[in-house]
């Protein structure tokens, strides 16, 4: 099933598409199925083509997936169909295999202990190495994602005798790239991040005594059902959940920490917690160090909203310039099944984001925006500012210049489709429109993380990506390497 949008593709955000959303909930005697579903309710944002909730009781496992929002897939009477002790769910942004409902999540694989069920947000470098192993011991893949790869590997190792905890290391060990995971059993649940945890994952506790455990993408999503934060699921590290309650095992040697940047700039909720502050607190500083960085004489600061918004509150207090909303948004854009007609494609940008002409007219506008990846949408934002009165439209972005794709989980398009990959900053003003742009510095966003800068990959920003790309890969998507790197 395929989803009409509201917009054709060039007015879609300029944005990264979302990774997944993973949550899984360990609370015998609640309802996990409803649990589950708040919670990915609050993490809708990470991926809207699909949801799924996979319960266990002592019955086993029983599944609901469909195409679509959270909201959408699951009503009252499906959710008490999954009756249970331990849930896990997922909503999914397609980075690898098409948009099909074969590839929804969770993944339900059988094994010899009993069949497991995998959520996974991130991406696999080494899919085609893994599928070929599992080929050769008769394992059936019927979907197209290495999600499932990886499900059917941990029960591939189950079948040939390890415990569940021992057969999920074997499998780590087989996979190379992006993971972070939430993974059901009859027996339990597991958290798992891959050695570089470049996906976040969280663990949460709740209920009397705080025996329940929850495991989620983000914070937002403990929040939500009342959950109290525990601590970050560490990279390389597994954590089981069982009657016996919470242990934790570092299978990896040698975790090297690389928290994906886009996360905390833009991807994430700025309510989420991360290193134990909000993601706004952190956006507030990139704003400050933005106008830090390249202040301009202006009237207005206002924000391309919603993910604009603490950066320009940072960059007003930064520089002293009125904060103010200039663009109002429709919230209720999104996906929608009536095509818009030609007029309305001609108005574009006002579909979304609608000028407020009082707070525009005859001023000087400083317009803040997180990134921009394509360059779509800029210039019809900068053109309906002046429509609306504005006097000169500066823009300034609280995040250096996107140069390359992403290859561990979120979908920045090639190379080639991304405007900074081939054109300058001032080529780009031009491009866009307004009379001065400008991005914070790479050296400034990380100094805002007040962590050590080595913690983070910012690959999309440099090319220097932490896991080893293979070459077939980089080919498909790496299609300006030539004339980057000249
Ligand atoms: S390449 Fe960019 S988007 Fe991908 S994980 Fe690294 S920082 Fe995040």
């Amino acid at each position: 099933m395929s989803y009409p949008t509201a917009l054709p593709s060039e007015e879609l955000p300029d944005k990264p598409e979302e990774a997944c959303a993973v949550f899984g909930v360990y609370a015998p005697g609640e309802d996990v199925a409803k649990l589950n579903y708040f919670g990915l309710y609050a993490l809708q944002h990470r991926g809207q083509e699909s949801a799924g909730i996979a319960a266990f009781s002592a019955d086993g496992v029983r599944l609901h997936k469909d195409m679509g929002l959270v909201a959408r897939v699951f009503d009252e009477e499906i959710l008490q169909q999954l009756p249970g002790d331990i849930a896990v769910g997922h909503t999914r942004y397609s980075t690898t295999g098409s948009s099909l409902i074969a590839n929804a999540q969770p993944v339900v694989v059988p094994t010899k202990l009993g069949s497991l069920a995998l959520a996974h947000n991130g991406n696999l470098v080494n899919p085609e190495q893994l599928k070929e192993s599992l080929k050769n011991d008769n394992y059936e893949l019927i979907s197209t994602t290495d999600s499932e790869m990886i499900a059917v590997a941990i029960a591939q190792e189950v079948d040939s005798g390890k415990s569940w905890l021992e057969g999920a290391k074997a499998a780590f060990d087989r996979c190379q790239g992006a993971y972070s995971l939430a993974i059901g059993t009859p027996e339990g649940l597991m958290g798992a991040r891959d050695p570089h945890g470049i996906r976040p994952l969280v663990i949460g506790t709740f209920g009397d005594n705080s025996q329940h455990y929850v495991i989620a993408s983000e914070t937002a999503g403990l929040d939500i059902i009342g959950a109290e934060y525990l601590r970050d699921v560490e990279p390389g590290e597994i954590v089981w959940i069982t009657e016996q309650g919470l242990a934790s095992y570092h299978w990896s040697e040698k975790p090297e920490p690389k928290l994906c940047i886009f996360e905390m700039i833009y991807f994430s909720r700025p309510d989420s917690i991360v290193n134990q502050e909000s993601l706004y607190s952190y956006r507030l500083r990139l704003g400050q160090q933005l106008a830090a960085e390249s202040y301009v004489e202006a009237d207005s600061v206002i924000p391309v909203p919603d993910s604009g918004v603490p950066a320009a509150i940072g960059f007003s207090h930064g520089c002293g310039i009125t904060y103010e909303e200039g663009l109002i948004k429709n919230r209720y854009v999104g996906r929608t099944f009536i095509e818009p007609t030609q007029r309305m494609r001609e108005v574009g940008i006002r579909m979304k984001l609608n000028p407020l002409k009082d707070v525009i007219n005859g001023k000087r506008i400083i317009i803040v925006d997180d990134s921009i990846v394509r360059g779509t949408t800029s210039g019809k934002i900068v053109q309906a500012l002046r429509d609306a009165g504005a006097v000169e439209v500066h823009m300034r972005i609280s995040s250096p210049p996107v140069t390359h794709p992403c290859f561990y989980g979120l979908d920045t398009d090639n190379q080639d489709q991304l405007i900074a990959a081939t054109q300058s900053v001032e080529d780009v003003a031009k491009k866009i429109g307004v009379d001065s742009l400008a991005y914070l510095s790479w050296e400034g966003m990380l100094k805002a993380t007040g962590e050590d800068p080595n913690n983070f990959c910012s690959a999309c920003f440099t090319g220097d990506y932490p896991i080893e790309i293979p070459d077939k890969m980089k080919q498909n998507k790496l299609l300006l390497e030539q004339n980057v790197s000249s």
